[in-house]
């Protein structure tokens, strides 16, 4: 239910933030009997739709009909998931089954109705039943069942007050909670808001997920070379997991065997690492950026957008590529945080932009390397922040930027990831030989011409 606030109130936004549980073990188990009760809810309402079908009855999808049917079912049907638990779950179905129908409305055949049992569906509290005290978690449960408090693996980005609800759920082996709060926008003082008229236009890369070029030749260049090399080595890492599984994969209709299961597992363990790498790697680019444009007080961001050339099929290795790249996900975390920062950010068409020379508006072949030169005018400089300045002047009103860039900042995203320094080598690495950043590395085979076996012989091939 949207909530009303009074007029003049400071703009808010809802953010969500995800956290890890500490728990003990009987934590675990109570947790995860919440989301099987979640499910068993959700199993509940299929199973009555299902009859409701065979009896050629109308759906009941409506929230406020399921509420009712829920309330009649009486309380303390689902273990210890509370009425506000349960409820979240009829709110989720409900949700599910409108978007599928206004999608079949429009025409969309493959849009399908919610028909599939899951073990576990998660649950959301709101903020009136939750507490909330430092990393302290409190889960409302059934009445008559003890309180439930967990500990969070981190602090939460919001103060408690501005909390607003708690989404419990499990994710590849592990459970996690989905913290939403409602942020207010960033006030500025007055004489350092960002100016609407101040335009910095946004390439997005591989290389660099963000070139952002700015007026006066500002420019700032988030590298992505540490993403790429996390894709690189996750691909490398599932591809030899794979390799040496393959014999072991049932055939059809067959159970997995237990060695089988446990690479499943473990699979998928690694898969959720790798995009959580990715993701937050994704978010503090973003941030570097919104970040530069506050401090230029630039009040809109012109952002080129590719995805109308993604659906084209370009090879196995390009394809790959594409999909690494997540650009969706790079252009919805800049236009959070741009919201957040009280800075507009407008799409625009992309093409051309980094094949054209912004001087001289000659066309130029897309040069393979970074460094962009127009054979017509002689003007050189960064393709990408060419390309972000030919972005830029796209925008109706939009400024000239300066052509070449003087200032440029460099910033790396994904620090955090293994193998980006050598204090924290990536483990899915191949090892360094004799490398002095003190990886032992594979250990050597024994010197030839020493046939000696265990023992007394392997003494006197020591001492020699
Ligand atoms: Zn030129």
């Amino acid at each position: 239910m949207p909530r009303h606030n009074e007029p003049g109130s400071p703009a808010l936004v809802h953010r969500t933030a995800r956290a890890g549980l500490r728990l003990t073990r009987g934590q675990r188990r109570r947790l995860l009997g919440l989301l099987m009760s979640a499910g068993d809810v959700w199993a509940c309402v299929l199973e009555v739709n299902a009859w409701r079908k065979a009896r050629q009855d109308t759906p009941l999808v409506s929230y406020q009909a399921l509420c009712r049917e829920l309330a009649a079912s009486g309380p303390a049907c689902f273990g210890e998931l509370d009425t506000t638990g349960a409820r979240s779950v009829l709110r989720r179905y409900s949700d599910a089954w409108f978007a599928a129908a206004a999608r079949r409305k429009k025409g969309d055949g493959s849009a399908r109705f919610p028909r599939r049992r899951r073990r576990m569906m998660p649950a959301r509290w709101y903020h009136d039943r939750l507490a909330v005290d430092g990393r302290r978690l409190r889960i409302p449960v059934a009445r008559g069942c003890p309180p439930l408090q967990v500990r969070l693996d981190r602090d939460l980005p919001y103060p408690p007050g501005r909390i607003r609800s708690v989404t419990l759920l499990y994710e590849a082996g592990r459970l996690w909670v989905d913290v939403t709060a409602e942020v207010p926008v960033t006030v500025y003082p007055l004489g350092a808001e960002p100016d609407p008229g101040r335009v910095a236009g946004v390439d997005l890369g591989i290389i660099h997920p963000y070139a952002v070029a700015g007026r006066d030749g500002q420019a700032l260049l988030v590298s992505g070379r540490a993403i790429r090399a996390e894709h690189h080595q996750h691909l490398k890492d599932t591809k030899a997991r794979q390799r040496a599984v393959t014999r072991r994969a049932p055939k059809p209709g067959q159970r997995g065997s237990r060695r089988w299961r446990h690479y499943r597992r473990r699979q998928q363990i690694v898969e959720a690492r790798h995009q959580r790498r990715v993701r937050q790697a994704q978010h503090e680019a973003a941030r570097t950026v919104i970040g530069w444009a506050a401090d230029r007080r630039v009040g809109t961001l012109a952002v080129g957008d590719p995805r109308g050339v993604l659906s084209i099929d370009a090879g196995r290795r390009h394809n790959q590529r594409t999909r690494d790249w997540r650009v969706g996900h790079l252009i919805a975390t800049l236009r959070d945080k741009a919201e957040l920062a009280a800075i507009t950010l407008v799409l625009t068409d992309e093409r051309g932009t980094s094949s054209t020379c912004p001087a001289c508006r000659a066309r130029v072949p897309k040069p393979r390397g970074r460094v962009f030169c127009c054979p017509h005018c002689g003007l050189a400089g960064h393709r990408d922040l060419i390309a972000a300045a030919n972005i830029a002047g796209r925008l109706p009103g939009g400024i000239t930027p300066a052509v070449t860039a003087a200032d440029v900042t460099h910033r790396r995203a994904g620090n955090h990831l293994p193998g980006v320094s050598a204090a924290r080598r990536d483990p899915r690495r191949r090892p360094h030989h004799g490398d002095i950043r003190g990886s032992p590395g594979r250990h050597l085979p024994a010197p030839t011409g020493v046939t000696a076996g265990r023992g007394v012989a392997r003494l006197t091939a020591r001492t020699s």
